[in-house]
């Protein structure tokens, strides 16, 4: 069996050493580098060559990759890298690598064509200027052919455990169990579904009900079909880290992070048995009706084979870096220097380990002396199993969506919470400028800089000179502006350059935010509008123009893509409904199903009242208080338990807190905080002890809306006054109109079914098993309306109505 792996990545492995250095050197964009590379191409004579693809093999490692150029006439090949900046600052481990990946693509062409000698040149293009800078060496085959042996005999014996691995893992897959002696009620439907997905390389639009045990449910089935597709990887990604625990935890009941004993290899294990039909009770397990929830009490545990899987957890930089204070690079953080010196041990350490959550990837790096951040970088490369944020794959410049394309792996997708990836998209293609943050910047700005940002400052106050005071949307792009922010950009880089420290943070992060701008402003379309508004921080002036949005409304045309390049995965939620509301925002493919499976529970576990002659429209609220805190504290009399009570703001929060404390002040009520640190959180929900007796007051869509489990007595209510309708402002009309030009649904898209999906998110919370019971408020007249009852989970019953 062969180890196929490319040219770039078998260059990084073998050939980089040094220190990391993440100086502020921002690369082109994927754009920008393509158009240099046709640029230079185009500078080519007729019978210069583009794109060759080659290949190789050093025993029984496979190399692949293309060349970026050769020129039949001089004998030469290119490889071309687009930059930015003064070359000279290049770190020289960079440099080294380039040279030996243009090096290793020499050895394959002189070995295709049979040549005895070939320039090697490395060509940087800087993409401001557009100026070529070549750097050539004359090399022999015979020369080549040792710097490619030379690598590959480094890799070799990587390649050799890595293959050992992989047929560890997929025997212990073929033979993976369901680890519970039963399905749950709905959660084998749900497993064959996530399976014949993957097996049919599709999409799959998943609402599945809270009880179902979704995250076992979607991963079993997902691991099943690894070794048969077959997935090189499985990303499993999430908009909250709750997501990523129970993740973790669905993985050890699997057997994954446990000592693994070699499974023989029969013979009907063979590769082709498993996931080459449809999926039957032989691939995914028995399917007796028992309940695997292990709150309830009554699950069985099947004894569980272990099984040699490496879990990844991706942590954020700002959660993982030991170092805060601190640069990524050598002269400044001790994890930086030698980073990639180390890093060999390290990553040994890190396979052998195979599990690999927040603390276990802290403790190898740190043993080793590296960066945790980077090593969970570099080790995306090596696990099985990667959970981590739906950035991760989604985002521009998403790290695990980058790779998967270098290396060419093939990719099964879940994705937990899905709802949220409507919001998060948007944010993830939307920019901002705000001119406070560029005041600050000017009276400390380098001299070099004083004149691109002065550029910056007359573009600014031109457009805000052309605005009213008041919000208002830009037909085209700010054209002068943006010319202004990537010149700015690039004097930033290089003056970066040629600086010995780090550049001051205030200074980073708006470069890092103008760049980001530019970025989007390439790729704006009408999925996107540019708006101006005169916010301002609290306690100053409104100004014109002091913040410039570049604001997506429609992510289907950037996440699109993202479906497509993986193998097939599934979209899961809890609340992915109505259909085309999320097949038109996140743009899934068109052959992808959209199935909804029904709730485990029975509707005699909840009772759900509609406050009919209630309303909580803005110009009613002031006289809402009074009835609403009556109602809650009718209900606490009337039954004595922990219950949340969801509304639209912190500013009606406190409202109606108020009131209830005022009216009713035996009752114990406890409040969400518009800032909360992890601690502050886990606070606020241990007061829902067993037992326990109180109201917990929380904002609709906030921390505690979803993703919180509370089962059995610990909640037995919840009361959710609004629709959760976004606020009406100029902004969210702009977006209403936009959807309703586009899908001719302004307000439901914009406003009432993001509302809706926010209050039966938070009504959830109250039923999480099948023994839980409890009751729901809806507490506003509008909820009676056919239309909102339309968007209710199936299995409530009928409202009453009083
Ligand atoms: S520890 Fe922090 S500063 Fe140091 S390399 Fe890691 S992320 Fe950068």
């Amino acid at each position: 069996m062969s180890y196929r792996i490319a040219v770039r990545a078998l260059c990084e492995f073998a050939a980089k050493r040094g220190d990391l250095d993440l100086r502020f050197t921002p690369s082109p964009s994927a754009q920008e580098g393509i158009a240099g590379h046709q640029l230079v191409g185009e500078r080519r004579g007729e019978r210069y060559e583009r794109e060759i693809a080659l290949n190789g093999a050093y025993r029984h490692l496979e190399v692949r990759g293309r060349a970026d150029g050769y020129d039949p006439d001089a004998n030469r090949l290119e490889e071309i890298k687009t930059h930015r900046g003064d070359l000279s600052r290049q770190p020289a481990n960079q440099r080294a690598l380039h040279w030996a990946q243009a090096k290793v693509y020499g050895h394959l062409l002189c070995a295709e064509r049979g040549l005895d000698q070939l320039t090697v040149t490395l060509v940087y293009f800087d993409i401001v200027s557009q100026r070529e800078t070549p750097l050539s060496e004359r090399c022999s085959a015979e020369a080549l052919r040792a710097e490619f042996d030379a690598h590959c005999q480094a890799f070799l014996a990587w390649a050799q455990q890595e293959l050992a691995h992989r047929r560890r893992r997929d025997r212990a897959l073929q033979a993976l169990r369901f680890p519970y002696a039963g399905f749950r009620e709905g959660q084998r439907p749900l497993a064959e579904s996530v399976y014949k997905a993957i097996h049919t390389r599709r999409w799959l639009m998943l609402q599945a009900p809270t009880g179902i045990g979704k995250t076992l449910g979607t991963l079993f089935p997902m691991l099943k079909a690894m070794p048969g597709e077959p997935l090189d990887k499985i990303f499993f990604l999430t908009a909250r880290n709750t997501g990523q625990r129970l993740a973790l935890d669905a993985l050890r009941t699997l057997g994954a992070g446990q000592r693994h004993r070699e499974i023989p290899e029969p013979e009907h294990l063979e590769p082709d048995d498993i996931g080459s039909g449809d999926i039957g009770s032989g691939d995914i397990g028995s399917g007796d009706a028992e309940p695997n929830d292990s709150r309830s009490g009554d699950s069985r545990l099947s004894e569980v084979q272990a099984v040699p899987l490496r879990v990844l957890t991706l942590t954020s930089r700002d959660k993982s870096c030991e170092h805060p204070d601190k640069a990524c690079h050598g002269e400044s953080c001790p994890l930086a220097a030698g980073f990639y010196d180390r890093l060999p041990a390290a990553r040994k350490a890190a396979v052998e380990r195979g599990w690999l959550d927040r603390a276990a990837l802290r403790e190898t790096a740190l043993a080793h002396e590296i960066c945790p951040y980077y090593l969970g970088q570099e080790m995306a490369r090596w696990a099985d199993v990667v959970i981590g944020d739906v950035n991760y794959w989604f985002d521009f410049h998403a790290m695990l969506y980058a790779l998967s394309q270098q290396q060419q792996w093939r990719v099964g997708l879940l994705v937990d919470e899905a709802h949220n990836l409507v919001e998060r998209g948007r944010g993830m293609y939307s920019a901002t400028l705000d001119h406070a943050a560029f005041r600050r910047l000017k009276p400390t700005l380098p001299a070099p800089l004083k004149r691109p940002f002065s550029r910056v400052a007359s573009a600014w106050r031109a457009l805000a000179d052309d605005s009213e005071s008041d919000y208002r949307v830009l037909e085209t792009l700010p054209g002068k502006l943006i010319g202004a922010l990537q010149q700015a950009v690039s004097q930033v880089v290089e003056y970066q350059s040629e600086q010995p420290i780090a550049l001051d943070s205030e200074l980073q992060r708006f470069a890092f935010d103008a760049q980001h701008f530019c970025r989007v402003a390439d790729v704006f379309g009408d999925h996107s509008i540019c708006d101006v508004s005169p916010q301002a921080p609290r306690g100053r002036q409104r100004q014109a123009g002091a913040r410039v949005t570049l604001r997506n409304v429609v992510p289907a045309p950037f996440l699109t893509p993202r479906f497509v390049a993986a193998q097939g995965g599934t979209l899961f939620s809890a609340t992915l409904a109505p259909e085309a509301y999320y097949r038109d925002l996140l743009g899934v493919p068109d052959d992808a199903p959209w199935m909804s499976l029904a709730s485990p529970f029975r509707d005699s576990q909840l009772e759900v009242r509609i406050a009919a002659r209630l309303s909580t429209r803005y110009a009613d609220r002031e006289a809402s208080l009074t009835p609403l805190a009556d109602r809650i504290a009718a209900q606490f009399r009337a039954c004595r338990g922990n219950y949340l009570a969801f509304f639209s703001s912190f500013a009606y929060l406190e409202q109606v807190a108020d009131r209830l404390a005022e009216r009713h002040p035996e009752i114990p009520i406890w409040r969400q905080a518009s800032r909360m640190d992890d601690d502050a959180r886990e606070t606020f929900l241990r007061r829902f002890e067993a037992n326990g007796e109180g109201v917990g007051f929380a904002v609709l869509g906030g921390i505690f809306g979803e993703g919180i489990d509370l089962p059995g007595d610990r909640l037995i209510g919840a009361f959710v006054a609004t629709l959760g309708l976004p606020q009406v402002n100029p902004v969210n009309e702009q977006m209403r109109a936009r959807l309703q030009a586009l899908y001719g649904h302004g307000y439901d898209y914009a406003y009432f079914f993001p509302g809706m999906q926010k209050v039966v998110q938070a009504a959830g919370r109250v039923i999480r098993s099948g023994t839980d019971e409890g009751v729901i408020h809806l507490l506003d007249d509008r909820f009676a309306r056919r239309e909102s009852q339309a968007l209710l989970p199936d299995w409530w019953p009928k409202p009453i109505k009083d």
